[in-house]
């Protein structure tokens, strides 16, 4: 039986052998890992994309929102406070 101190050695030994391993496993994951960071940065690419999509989307919607159609000609009238239609004149329905 071993004492204390030679039972640490082997202890330190097999944390080297699994440091190494693990060292290992490092390098490996490191390169999924850096894989993964790209997936990442182009994930969120994609997010920005849709974000800008959706911002471009919302200020289509506030201008539609603000949009009144001419009840005789069928211009869009993006002036809110218009009340005649800039193109044929007539009366706008608010
Ligand atoms: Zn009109």
């Amino acid at each position: 039986m071993g004492s204390l101190k030679d039972d640490w050695k082997e202890t330190g030994k097999d944390l080297g052998g699994a440091f190494k391993q693990l060292g290992k496993s490092i390098v490996k994951s490191g390169a999924v890992v850096v894989n993964k960071a790209n997936d990442w940065a182009e994930r969120d690419d994609a997010k920005e994309a849709a974000r800008k999509e959706a911002e471009v989307e919302k200020a289509r919607e506030e201008k539609a929102a603000n949009t009144v159609i001419c009840p005789n000609c069928g211009a869009e009238i993006t002036d809110p406070e218009a009340v005649f239609c800039l193109k044929c004149g007539a009366k706008l329905a608010k």
